[in-house]
């Protein structure tokens, strides 16, 4: 059976981007289809993560990219960073997705809301690729109330504080040098009593208690994390005591808006692989793109390809534009969600309408489309679920 080899579509629709954007971006692409496309079907069938995945993407600038040039990072806005993400998930969604729990779940937030010492300690490394960051929030009973149900607690003891408990589906959980940890500082405070804490690797008590084996995205390691009275300096302590709340829902909104890319890269690469085929093909004598129930779903696909960008590109820019801080409420909360929601949606119609262009080939594991339509389910579940997004956006029209 053969690999696909379709070539990046060139034609990517760019209307609202400026030109250095789309330099940006077609670089970009051109970078990670050589690079890291060819990994991506063993990563797949082995579940294999490549080392030099990280450093490398250090080392071409693409990590830190929210982040301050002083402290290594590139200084691009949202929605600059956004385009370099969907090209990154159009040549190889596995990676893609261990550069946002990198740079955007751990390193984007310990930049907006660490102290000068957290900062310097911890950014330059994680822009180099040097050291690999995760987010730990959700629990086994904590998941779409992540906040009012955590158990993980710690207690302050002198100069350190004490964490105890368990993290289950991190990003990177395996591989992580430096993670970003919410754990409840007091009990009784309910979602006040929540604080923010950044815990290296090495120390005392923490632990990655299993990879876990995932349906898509095969390849970015995800784990389970305990950490049995783990020690963390009172100097790792992000932002002040009982305030992780604030600093967790600012980070979503923004977490939520750049997992969009993701819906709209995978979309494009289902768009391009089921043109493709569906003009290479051949049933009845003649390709199978002369069926107009074929082309009927090839221009459905487009359709919503090319909504679900419009609103996504209009949401990311949003959070440009609004102050730190000032996310995980109001206008853009609503927002954000409703994008994600939307393009999550789009992106599962559009893989299953091209693996439905493939018939049987696309039922094969190993073809890429195939890839593709395990990818797009977590987009429905991660960073909040479709229900929970529902939740939000009727939450903010119904506030009185
Ligand atoms: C591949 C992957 C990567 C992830 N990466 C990270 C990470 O890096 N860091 C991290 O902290 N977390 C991560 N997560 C966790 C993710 O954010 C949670 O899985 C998600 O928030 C849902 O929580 P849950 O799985 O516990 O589902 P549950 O909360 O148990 O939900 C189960 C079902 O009930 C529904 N439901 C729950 N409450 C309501 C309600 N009030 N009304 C209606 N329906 C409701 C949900 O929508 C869902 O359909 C990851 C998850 C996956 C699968």
């Amino acid at each position: 059976m053969t690999v696909d080899t379709v070539l990046p579509n060139t034609q990517i629709p760019s209307y609202e981007l400026s030109t250095d954007q789309i330099e940006i971006r077609d670089q970009a692409l051109k970078f990670f289809m050589s690079e890291f496309h060819p990994l991506q079907e063993r990563m797949d069938n082995e579940d294999w993560w490549p080392e030099h995945a990280i450093p490398k993407l250090g080392e071409m600038g693409y990590l830190g990219q929210t982040v301050g040039e002083e402290y290594g990072g590139a200084g691009l806005d949202y929605l600059t960073s956004s385009v370099i993400a969907e090209v990154m998930t159009y040549a190889n969604p596995a990676i893609a997705f261990s550069w946002l729990g990198h740079d955007n779940l751990c390193l984007n937030n310990i930049y907006r809301s660490g102290n000068e010492d957290q900062r310097n300690r911890y950014v330059p490394k994680m822009c180099s690729g040097e050291w690999i960051g995760a987010l730990g929030m959700t629990e086994p009973g904590a998941g779409s109330d992540a906040l009012g149900s955590m158990r993980t607690r710690a207690r302050r003891e002198g100069d350190h504080y004490v964490l105890n408990g368990t993290k289950i589906f991190i990003t990177n959980g395996p591989i992580a040098d430096v993670l970003l940890v919410y754990a409840k500082t007091d009990m009784e405070k309910g979602t006040r009593g929540i604080s923010a804490f950044i815990v290296e690797k090495g120390f005392e008590g923490f632990r990655v208690a299993q990879k876990l084996d995932k349906m898509g995205f095969r390849g970015s390691p995800l784990g389970e994390l305990v950490f049995d009275d783990c020690i963390v300096p009172v100097e790792n302590l992000v932002g002040e005591e009982n305030q992780g709340a604030r600093i967790m829902m600012t980070g979503l909104d923004i977490e939520r808006a750049m997992a969009v890319p993701f819906a709209i890269g995978i979309g494009q690469r289902a768009l391009d692989l089921a043109l493709d085929y569906a003009q290479t093909r051949e049933q009845f004598g003649k390709t199978i793109s002369n069926f107009q129930m074929i082309q009927s779903k090839l221009a459905e696909m487009y359709i919503r390809l090319e909504a679900a960008r419009s609103f996504a590109y209009r949401a990311i820019r949003a959070c440009d534009n609004m102050p730190h801080g000032e996310t995980g409420r109001g206008d853009i909360h609503k927002l954000t969600a409703a994008a994600l929601f939307h393009s999550a949606e789009a992106a599962t119609f559009i893989a299953d309408e091209a693996v439905q262009i493939h018939g049987g080939m696309g039922y094969m594991r190993e073809t890429e489309v195939n890839r593709l339509y395990r990818c797009t389910k977590v987009l429905e579940i991660a960073a909040g679920t479709q229900e929970v997004r529902k939740m939000i956006i009727a939450g903010e029209m119904l506030k009185g």
